[in-house]
């Protein structure tokens, strides 16, 4: 039998969707591709969640799960591999050959960090290349390593680093961080992090491993190879889009889903939520009140259709 509901993405966004329809005894699945939390888990600390005094991206991802399943919410391990319209609902197809079925559909499949594509980027990924400070920073205990990126991630993830590494690089194309201001405070006041203005990375090289970043400096056209052992990019992020979706959404320019102030999508039935949907602010607690809505609107919709 179909299901009322599947929740495709198991971060804050889905999490959230999942609770607030446990709680309407709603018949839902979430689809989880790898460990519920989503980017939470790859976040050092989070400082900026109400009610919670600062805690670990982990701990704060096991809490959201456990709330939501207590709610009733069944997880399951798999990745939607493809999304279809049927006559009563929809139908998505994942990795483990299964097929499942359902009225209404929330997608908070989430978004993932944009690649530079410079040389050496994706042959070093893994060998000292990073997107995720929080896994790979303590491998870079007593080296120095470069951040590159001015907005809030990259410099909370280059503060965090500065408990490894010996020296933290932020790379910056501007004259001023785009970071929240006590964010750049804290950057500012730990003696480990030099900041590079105006400097872009133009390759990552090294042969087994990172050895250096080379830069330019795009006020006077210099450029020098900075010794480091790995290189952090926070450059921003594109939204992960499930195959055969984009037949079933409209997308902004940057591929980000359009919904109307209910999560809705253009395909009745279909809701989007979190850091997918277009909009301004990408964070958990817009991510959280995104999945409360949708969650909300796909009963109604269950109510009314
Ligand atoms: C390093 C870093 C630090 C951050 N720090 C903060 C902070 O301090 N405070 C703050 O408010 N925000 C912070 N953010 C932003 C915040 O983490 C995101 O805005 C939030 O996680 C978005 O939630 P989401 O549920 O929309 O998406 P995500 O967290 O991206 O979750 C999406 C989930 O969907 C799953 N998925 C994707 N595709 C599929 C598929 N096809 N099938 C099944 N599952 C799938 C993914 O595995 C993932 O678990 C940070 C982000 C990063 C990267």
């Amino acid at each position: 039998m179909a299901d009322d509901l599947i929740i495709i993405g198991g971060g804050p966004a889905g999490l959230t969707a999942g609770m607030y329809a446990g709680r309407a005894r709603l018949r839902v699945k979430l689809l989880e591709k790898a460990i519920p939390g989503g980017q939470i888990n790859s976040t050092s600390m989070v400082e900026n969640y109400p009610g919670v005094e600062p805690i670990s991206g982990a701990e704060l991802s096991a809490r959201m799960e456990k709330q939501a399943v207590d709610f009733g919410l069944e997880i399951v391990q798999a990745t939607a591999t493809l999304v279809s319209r049927h006559s009563d609902g929809f139908a998505i197809n994942t990795d483990s050959g299964d097929e499942y079925r359902s009225r209404a559909l929330i997608v908070t499949a989430g978004s993932a960090p944009v690649k530079l594509g410079i040389p050496g980027e994706e042959e070093l990924t893994g060998r000292g290349v990073s997107y995720c400070a929080v896994c790979d920073g303590p491998f870079n205990r007593a080296r120095e390593v470069a951040v590159v990126g001015g907005g809030d991630s990259a410099v909370e993830e280059a503060v965090y680093l500065a408990r490894f590494a010996v020296k933290v690089h932020i790379i910056h194309r501007r004259d001023r961080l785009r970071a929240a201001k006590d964010i750049q405070e804290k950057a500012f006041r730990e003696p480990k992090v030099q900041i590079h203005w105006k400097c872009v990375p133009l390759a990552v090289l090294g042969k087994q491993g990172v050895e250096a970043l080379r830069i330019r400096n795009v006020k006077d056209g210099s450029e020098y190879d900075l010794p480091v052992y790995g290189v952090f990019f926070y450059v921003g992020l594109k939204p992960v889009i499930p195959q055969g979706l984009s037949d079933l959404v409209q997308t902004d320019a940057g591929g980000f889903i359009i919904t109307d102030e209910n999560m809705a999508c253009s395909t009745p039935g279909l809701f989007a939520a979190g850091d997918v949907r277009s909009k301004r602010l990408r964070q958990i607690v817009t991510a959280v009140g995104d999945g409360a809505v949708a969650a909300y609107s796909a009963q109604h919709y269950l109510e009314s259709s």
